[in-house]
C-alpha cells in the first residue's frame, strides 16, 4: 500500500514539474508548451471491493508508443470516435 501511495504522489509531482515520465519504458514524455510536445495516457483507477486491491487507487501516465503496444495485446478494437472541432 505504502508503494502505491508513494507513487500516486510521483505521478502529481511529476504533472506539477511538468515532467511526466511512462510508467512502462520509463521516457519522459515532453509536455506542453515544449515545442517537442506529446500526448499520453493518464490513468487512475480506485478499485472497489469486487476486487484484490480494495481502497487502492493506481495512477499512471503512458507514452503513445506503449499505448499503442499496449492495444496490440487486446482481443478486439478500442472503440473510438473522433471530434468534429479540433481547437
Ligand atoms: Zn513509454
Amino acid at each position: 500500500m505504502a508503494h502505491i501511495i508513494r507513487f500516486t504522489n510521483r505521478c502529481t509531482e511529476q504533472k506539477e514539474q511538468n515532467r511526466i515520465t511512462c510508467g512502462c519504458c520509463g521516457r519522459e514524455i515532453p509536455a506542453y508548451p515544449s515545442r517537442n510536445a506529446r500526448d499520453y495516457l493518464e490513468i487512475t483507477k480506485k478499485w472497489g471491493y469486487f476486487s484484490k486491491k480494495d481502497g487502492e487507487t493506481h495512477h499512471f501516465y503512458l507514452c503513445e508508443d506503449c499505448y499503442d503496444k499496449w492495444l496490440e495485446n487486446f482481443a478486439g478494437p478500442v472503440e473510438i470516435s473522433e471530434d468534429t472541432e479540433l481547437l
